[in-house]
């Protein structure tokens, strides 16, 4: 488990590491289905912290961790392999990166970044976005791997200008009642009961199982999926229905719906969504237009 959430639900609740374990524990059997890693973002994300960590230090890096941002120095590089992979062939580049609590190693398919770090002198600044860490299978070192959902930032890269059009997000409790508006943040929790709204198509009523007076005859059922968007600053319910919910559970590579739900929750994913405010006294209540995972983009 990541202690750095362990020790920010310490801070925030006044319990003590062991009493926060327990509650894991309890929680675990509670939801056997959830993993403690899961378990732990859910008590985060009641305490009002987002478990998604910005800005890592290598020292702390000593686990799998699927999202990781960190910037350092590019210490060592070693030639790129060309290797075959099902009968493809492919580069593969190890590298060592260092900041001032330690050096970790580094690897990536990826073609650009190869070339970029190749032609990076050594000493040079890098930034990572959303790389993962995973234990080396043949010799148990923890090493931090560029995928293709990731982003690095090389310093001599810095300087390409690039001419683009720039969203402007708003925060939740800027926008009006009634407004469509894009926001940016991350999902902290999707409720996974009750996600289809049926309906009667004769009446156009909602119904539980069935219509009372048309029966079975004409039901639809529709996606409706519910939870909550955090934007750094405020917080919100929200909505995704049919198409959206659709194209929000396609952040997630599980097959099973309930494991989509909850790999998708607990702000593992930083998502830009454009949705419209419905504002009822002081709560506020979103309705999702159009999703998509928020590309790094650092260079
Ligand atoms: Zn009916």
């Amino acid at each position: 488990m990541e202690e750095w959430i362990i020790d920010k639900i310490t801070e925030k609740s006044n319990k003590s590491k062991e009493e926060i374990l327990d509650i894991i524990r309890q929680r675990k059997k509670q939801f056997p289905e959830l993993t403690e890693d899961a378990i732990l973002r859910m008590l985060a994300t009641e305490n009002g912290i987002i478990p998604i960590k910005r800005d890592y230090k290598i020292k702390e890096i000593n686990q799998r961790i699927n999202h990781v941002n960190l910037s350092a120095k590019i210490k060592r590089k070693f030639p790129p392999r060309t290797v075959t992979v099902k009968g493809r062939e492919a580069r593969v580049m190890n590298f060592v990166i260092e900041d001032e609590t330690g050096e970790m190693p580094v690897v990536t398919w990826n073609e650009n970044y190869i070339d970029r770090i190749i032609n990076s002198p050594d000493g040079e600044s890098i930034s990572i976005a959303n790389a993962y860490s995973k234990e080396n299978p043949f010799n148990g070192i923890i090493e931090l791997n560029l995928g293709s959902g990731s982003a690095i930032s090389v310093n001599s890269t810095v300087t390409q200008k690039k001419e683009e059009i720039k969203t402007v997000y708003k925060k939740i409790g800027d926008i009006k009642d009634g407004e469509t508006a894009d926001i940016n943040g991350f999902i902290t929790r999707l409720f996974s009961d009750d996600i289809y709204l049926i309906r009667c198509n004769i009446c156009k009523k909602k119904v539980d199982v069935e219509c009372d007076v048309h029966k079975d005859k004409a039901l639809s059922k529709t996606l409706r999926i519910r939870g909550i968007f955090d934007d750094g600053i405020y917080s919100s319910s929200i909505t995704f229905f049919d198409r959206q919910a659709d194209s929000l559970l396609k952040l997630s590579q599980s097959q099973d719906i309930k494991e989509k739900l909850n790999d998708i929750s607990f702000g593992l994913y930083q998502v830009n969504i454009s949705a419209k405010m419905n504002k009822f006294n002081d709560n506020y209540s979103l309705t999702a237009r159009k999703i998509s995972k928020t590309e790094y983009n650092l260079s």
